[in-house]
């Protein structure tokens, strides 16, 4: 059996497995690979790295906090995750540690999924935290001319320094006025399901509206979004589309993205309160 996880502090409300053993046993490979969270304290990477080829570990994603410190763990790096500085999936080939980043792509391909459009279109960035930077890097390689918000504003500007000469992007100093196409949040403002990152006037129509949370499903942005009447998404297309890419790294076949998303639906459905 080979081993496949997801490693983080904390891991437990990761819904990694749940979409990875539905693809697994979707492509009857659940004989083959099975999927699991696994606890791994920031003083414990060194440990987990080196114990990988006793436990099979064949292939694992990464998230906070290890995302940019795995990678001096790593042999190489694909090109985004080099840029981004960023891992979210490595694969153990032959005891070669592989590593590559799906979020930039996992984000661009949920906004295909849904037909948004985003090429030559202007894309308010709300935060500039770690999810920002692959949302900004993808959009950027994409065309796409960026403003970025931020609480913090030095955040906003490193960011833009980060990227600036990949494409158009500028840092906004405040919300008064909103005159981009497409509102995408990367902040974690609406987990708590009450607050929105973006003031309800400045949404309207003809704005597409993406939020990267996923959990709440309807965030307060996308209930605002919804009572506008604006085309929006949030962010379980991106978790799915990330986990397919690295799905297909870790064992060559494409998995059924529709199968994923079933399974995280009946999750959510099975454990809302
Ligand atoms: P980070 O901690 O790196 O960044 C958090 C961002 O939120 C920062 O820009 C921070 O601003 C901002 N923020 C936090 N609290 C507030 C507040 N009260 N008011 C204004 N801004 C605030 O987190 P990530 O970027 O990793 O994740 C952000 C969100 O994205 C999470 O909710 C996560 O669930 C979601 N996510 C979804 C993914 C998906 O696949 N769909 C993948 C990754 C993340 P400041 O700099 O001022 O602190």
């Amino acid at each position: 059996m080979n081993h496949l996880a997801v490693i983080g502090h904390p891991i437990q409300h990761s819904l990694s497995p749940v979409m990875h053993m539905a693809a697994l046993k979707d492509k009857e490979l659940s004989d083959v690979y099975d999927y699991q969270a696994i606890h791994v304290q920031p003083t414990l990477l060194p440990e987990f790295i080196e114990t990988l080829n006793q436990k099979h570990i064949s292939g694992f994603n990464v998230t906070l906090p290890h995302k940019t410190t795995i990678i001096k763990y790593l042999d190489t790096l694909d090109s985004t995750a080099h840029d981004i500085a960023a891992v979210n999936t490595v694969v153990n080939k032959n005891s070669e540690l592989l590593g590559y980043n799906t979020d930039v792509q996992g984000f661009i391909d949920s906004l295909d999924d849904n037909n948004f459009t985003y090429k030559n279109k202007r894309a308010l960035v709300l935060g500039a935290g770690g999810s920002a930077q692959a949302v900004v890097y993808g959009l950027l390689k994409a065309g796409t001319n960026i403003e970025i918000f931020n609480r913090t504003r030095f955040k906003a500007e490193t960011l833009k320094n980060r990227f600036d000469a990949l494409g158009s992007i500028t840092v906004q100093r405040n919300l008064k006025t909103n005159d981009s196409d497409l509102i995408i949040n990367t902040t974690s403002v609406g987990l708590n399901d009450i607050d929105s990152p973006l003031p309800a006037d400045l949404i309207s129509e003809q704005h597409e509206v993406v939020d990267i949370i996923y959990n709440p499903f309807t965030t307060p942005l996308l209930k605002e979004a919804q009572k506008k009447h604006c085309r929006y998404i949030n962010g379980l297309d991106m978790l799915i589309s990330q986990g397919a890419q690295a799905f297909k790294l870790f064992t060559g076949i494409e998995p059924n993205k529709v199968i994923m998303k079933e399974a995280l639906l009946s999750y959510f459905k099975n454990h809302s309160s």
